[in-house]
């Protein structure tokens, strides 16, 4: 049996790369499959994981044993809305990509990012691609977006995957960590990832080649090394960021700053800062002392996740 690592899944197969640098394409041989019925996957590009090489002539291996996990990212299934994806684990960090030129940054898709991030206190950045093309209000969108998350400690980075503006600072930032790196279509994350390490070659949704809509051609998360050290875990470009098997207090728990300001709610822990007398949140609000912004994005999000319980809790 050896060590290995999943560098990428497909479904049914896995490529495993082994501690000698080798990676080979492994399938489960293993009862673990039936562990989780919710998920979709039971094993994430990131498991690490202890195979028998060489089960089949074509040098094929079987994934005997899944190692416990330091962490993990799920979201809902974008195929099965009663599943759940297991996106990556045993990752240091992660990266949103965004921009607030084209395509439009989707209300509250940061925040909905930082929900799968936060409960195992992933340190996330949230990075500004494409301010080579923004105008005058975009930049001020920018500069607001930057305050609303350096003030609750998420480092923000403005680049500019063409001109090369940042990328100095995302190479310090990725070297020697496994970083798992998302966002929506077409902001520009294979530009990015072929601009700091150009033999990866990741095909990028050139407007002229997919009708201007910034399609993305891959589909599942895949973790590359870097050359100047470091593994990166790209997804697939993400349109829409749903929770499933959530409880409202888990996302009231995730929005960090709500968390540190509910211990002087007059219910605690407990409350979900919408109507409850003797309300921090709400009072912290109405001070400045929280953004609004974010207070609109997560009663957004409550709303969904209630809904969401409804219909999964009769099982429809
Ligand atoms: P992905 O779906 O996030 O991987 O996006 P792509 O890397 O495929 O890029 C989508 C489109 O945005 C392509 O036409 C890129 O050339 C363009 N693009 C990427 N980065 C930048 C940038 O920094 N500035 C500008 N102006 N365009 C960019
Ligand atoms: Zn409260």
């Amino acid at each position: 049996m050896q060590d290995g690592i999943i560098t990428k899944s497909t479904g049914s197969w896995y490529n495993v790369r082994l501690e000698d640098g080798q990676i080979i394409p492994c399938r489960i041989g293993g009862k673990f499959r039936k562990d989780d019925k919710r998920l979709t996957n039971p094993i994430a590009v990131g498991d690490k994981v202890k195979v028998e090489t060489d089960v089949d002539e074509e040098g094929a291996g079987a994934i005997r044993k899944i190692m416990p996990r330091d962490n993990y990212v799920v979201r809902q299934s974008p195929r099965k809305k009663h599943s759940l994806h297991l996106i990556a684990s045993n990752i240091d960090q992660a990266i949103i990509v965004t921009t607030i030129a084209q395509p439009k940054l989707k209300q509250g898709f940061i925040d909905r990012f930082l929900l799968m991030t936060e409960p195992f206190n992933i340190d996330t950045v949230i990075a500004f691609n494409k301010v080579d093309v923004y105008k005058e209000e975009d930049i001020d969108t920018l500069a607001y977006l930057q305050g609303v998350y350096e003030d609750i400690g998420y480092k923000t980075l403005i680049l500019s995957a063409t001109k090369g503006h940042g990328l100095d600072d995302l190479k310090v930032l990725l070297k020697d960590k496994t970083t798992l790196i998302g966002g929506q279509s077409g902001v520009g994350k294979s530009t990015l990832i072929n601009a700091i390490a150009a033999d990866l070659d990741l095909r990028t949704g050139d407007i002229s080649d997919y009708s201007g809509k910034g399609q993305h051609t891959t589909t599942f998360a895949e973790m590359f090394e870097l050359p100047f050290g470091g593994l990166l875990i790209d997804t697939p470009g993400i349109k829409n960021l749903s929770f499933n098997y959530l409880e409202l207090a888990d996302v009231a728990h995730n929005f960090r700053e709500f968390f540190a300001a509910s211990s002087d709610c007059r219910f605690g822990g407990s409350c979900l800062h919408r109507n409850e007398p003797g309300c921090a949140v709400k009072a912290a609000i109405e001070e400045g002392e929280i953004s609004e912004l974010r207070y609109f994005n997560y009663l957004a999000l409550l709303d969904e996740v209630d809904e969401q319980n409804y219909w999964e809790r009769r099982n429809v």
